[in-house]
C-alpha cells in the first residue's frame, strides 16, 4: 500500500513523458523506518512498485537477515518516475517530487529515515559529502514540524557494482531497523 498524496497521472516534470507508470512508494503506512532511493529503474517502471530489481532484491535480503519483511517496513524513492536509460533523476525533478515524498513521510512520521545511497542522502540532509562519512553515526532532518533521524546506507546498487560495501550496507539497514525499535 502507498502513504499520502500521490498523482498518478502526474506531469510535473519531464520524467513524465519516458515512464510507463508512476511508482509510488510502498509498504506499511505505520512503519517507524522509511527508505528512500533515488528513483524506478526499469523493473520498477514496468512492476509499478520501487525496489523489485536486482539492487530491491539485495534490500530484501538485508531486511530478512534481520528477520523483517518488507511488508513491514516503507520503502520510497525520491523521484517517482524512471529517468532515462536510468540516469540519476536532476535537482529540479527531485524537486518537483518532492511534494510527494513530503507527503509520504508526514503521514507516516518515522522516527527514522533511511536514505540509500549518495543522492538520497545529500538531498535530504540538504547537503553534499562522501558516502565513507554519510554512512558514519545519525542525522536529523526535520520534515513538516516533525524531526526524524536519517541514517545513512550504501545504495544496494552499490553494493552489486563494489561488492565491498555490502557490509556497510548491511550494517546501516540492521542500524536502521534498531534505531526504529523493529528489531
Ligand atoms: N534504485 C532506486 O533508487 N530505486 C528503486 O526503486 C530501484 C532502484
Amino acid at each position: 500500500m502507498s502513504c499520502g498524496k500521490i498523482d498518478l497521472k502526474c506531469a510535473r516534470c519531464r520524467l513524465s513523458k519516458g515512464r510507463t507508470q508512476v511508482v509510488p512508494g510502498i509498504g506499511s503506512c505505520s512503519s517507524n523506518i522509511v527508505f528512500i532511493g533515488e528513483a524506478p529503474g526499469k523493473d520498477e517502471d514496468l512492476r509499478g512498485e520501487p525496489f523489485v530489481g536486482r539492487a530491491g532484491k539485495l534490500l530484501d535480503q538485508a531486511l530478512s537477515d534481520c528477520g523483517v519483511s518488507r511488508s513491514k517496513v516503507y520503502i520510497s524513492n525520491l523521484a517517482k518516475c524512471r529517468p532515462p536509460g536510468n540516469r540519476r533523476p536532476r535537482r529540479d525533478e527531485i524537486a518537483a517530487c518532492s511534494v510527494f515524498l513530503e507527503s509520504e513521510l508526514e503521514t507516516i512520521s518515522p522516527e527514522v529515515v533511511c536514505a540509500l545511497g549518495q543522492t538520497a542522502a545529500e538531498r535530504l540532509l540538504r547537503k553534499r559529502g562522501k558516502m565513507s562519512s554519510l554512512t558514519r553515526g545519525e542525522h536529523v532532518i526535520e520534515v513538516g514540524n516533525r524531526r526524524m533521524k536519517l541514517l545513512v546506507a550504501y545504495h544496494p546498487a552499490a553494493c552489486l557494482y563494489q561488492r565491498k560495501n555490502t557490509a556497510s550496507f548491511k550494517k546501516s539497514i540492521r542500524h536502521g531497523l534498531v534505531a526504529a525499535g523493529i528489531i
